[in-house]
């Protein structure tokens, strides 16, 4: 079943002090409230990001607005699109990436391996390092932390081919120039400016209701938004 309002305002209150992987974190725990927190660190990001927009659509609708600046002239651009165009379909998949005498297997990265690499000195060496999960020289297995920084590039170059939906990005181009350029879209935060500003949108309604007739939150928060938005009007300004 999909979380009602009450949970929603539970995660935007409790994602309040949280950081950004934790919010995300918090969303898949109450979109999957049988899953361990464990299962949920594990999911690839792309899988986690599918999750997002998933929760996007059904929250906010199958379309969304962003804002972009170009990066030739400086013109702000208005970017429609479907959350159904954001969604790849490429699942996760494993790579094997030959560099000279090497041969390494990638695999897709996690909530965990992201935990880790916001935790270290070099967040993207730490990335790369756990993305590596075999690595030969010759033919002889040799440790991620024995590669030469050219084959850890190959890995950082490869990465994004293990989990596609973990990578989104936008094609724009400008109206005014006709610079073309990609930008990358981020679900998170762009799911987490809509949900604050929902729940901040539904503190007021929820105040004014109360004011007006004294209910109570869980009351109002039950009522239908159709409902709502009628005793909202009578209430008036
Ligand atoms: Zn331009």
């Amino acid at each position: 079943m999909f979380p009602d309002a009450p949970t929603w305002l539970g995660v935007w209150e409790q994602g309040q002090r949280a950081t950004p992987l934790q919010r995300a974190l918090l969303i898949l725990q109450a979109l999957a409230p049988d899953a361990s927190w464990h299962e949920l660190c594990r999911l690839p990001l792309g899988e986690r990001d599918a999750r997002l927009l998933a929760a996007r659509e059904a929250l906010f609708g199958p379309r969304l607005e962003a804002l972009a600046r170009c990066p030739a002239c400086g013109e702000a651009l208005e970017v429609g699109l479907r959350v159904a165009d954001l969604r790849l379909g490429q699942g996760p998949a494993p790579q094997t990436v030959e560099h000279g005498d090497y041969r390494l297997t990638l695999r897709p990265l996690d909530s965990l391996d992201l935990a880790s690499a916001l935790g270290s000195p070099d967040p993207a060496r730490t990335l790369t390092l756990r993305a590596v999960e075999e690595a030969s020289h010759q033919g002889r297995s040799v440790e991620g932390a024995q590669l030469p920084p050219e084959v850890l590039d190959a890995v950082a170059h490869h990465l994004p081919e293990t989990d596609p939906q973990a990578d989104l990005l936008l094609r724009l181009s400008c109206p005014a120039c006709r610079h073309a350029w990609a930008a990358p879209f981020d679900p998170l935060a762009f799911l987490w400016s809509e949900l604050n500003a929902w729940a901040l949108r539904t503190l007021a309604e929820v105040h004014r209701l109360a004011s007006a007739y004294g209910w109570r939150e869980g009351d109002i928060l039950a009522l239908s938004p159709a409902r709502r938005q009628l005793y909202l009007g009578m209430v008036g300004p």
